[in-house]
């Protein structure tokens, strides 16, 4: 079953927006099997955004990623990563779509709430970054025959 890395960024903890995210990944279908409230380290961070590391937003945000406490998630479902990318939005919250995450909740693309990985390998080296094996709780929900034909 596929599955995928989100991060409820600082600012969506600090605006208490924890539960209202989960809510939208649960209520979809998704099944939750890793969960984690953590201080990041700037290695980690780094690590993570490493594809940007040129950027010149890269600095900043990693000094953000790391100033407060963030919630690392891994959601698993058929197609988790592609929809999870449409139910976050677009980067700028200013653009994404109203009914996404960013779009009714975010104003700032520095301040976007949430990270979704971008495509299956990238979850898959994202989950192995942030969890250790034994973090990862693999169960079926018992409503599974109701979500899939
Ligand atoms: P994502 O996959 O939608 O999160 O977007 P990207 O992978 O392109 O960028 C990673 C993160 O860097 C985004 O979620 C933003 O937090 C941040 N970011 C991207 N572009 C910009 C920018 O132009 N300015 C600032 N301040 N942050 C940016
Ligand atoms: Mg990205």
């Amino acid at each position: 079953m596929e599955r995928t890395f989100i991060a409820i960024k600082p600012d969506g903890v600090q605006r208490k927006l924890v539960a209202e995210v989960i809510r939208r990944f649960e209520t979809k279908g998704f099944t939750l099997v890793g969960l984690k409230l953590m201080q990041v380290s700037r290695e980690l961070a780094e690590q993570h955004y490493d594809v940007h590391r040129e950027k010149p937003f890269f600095a900043g945000l990693v000094d953000f990623i790391i100033s407060a406490p963030l919630v690392a998630m891994v959601w698993e479902g058929e197609g988790v990563v592609a929809s999870a990318r449409t139910i976050i939005g677009a980067t700028n919250p200013l653009t994404a779509a109203p009914g996404t995450i960013r779009g009714d909740l975010g104003v700032s693309i520095g301040r976007n709430l949430i990270h979704g990985s971008d495509a299956v390998e990238t979850a898959q080296r994202e989950i192995a970054l942030w969890f250790k094996e034994e973090e990862l709780v693999s169960w079926s929900p018992s409503l599974t025959d109701w979500l899939y034909e």
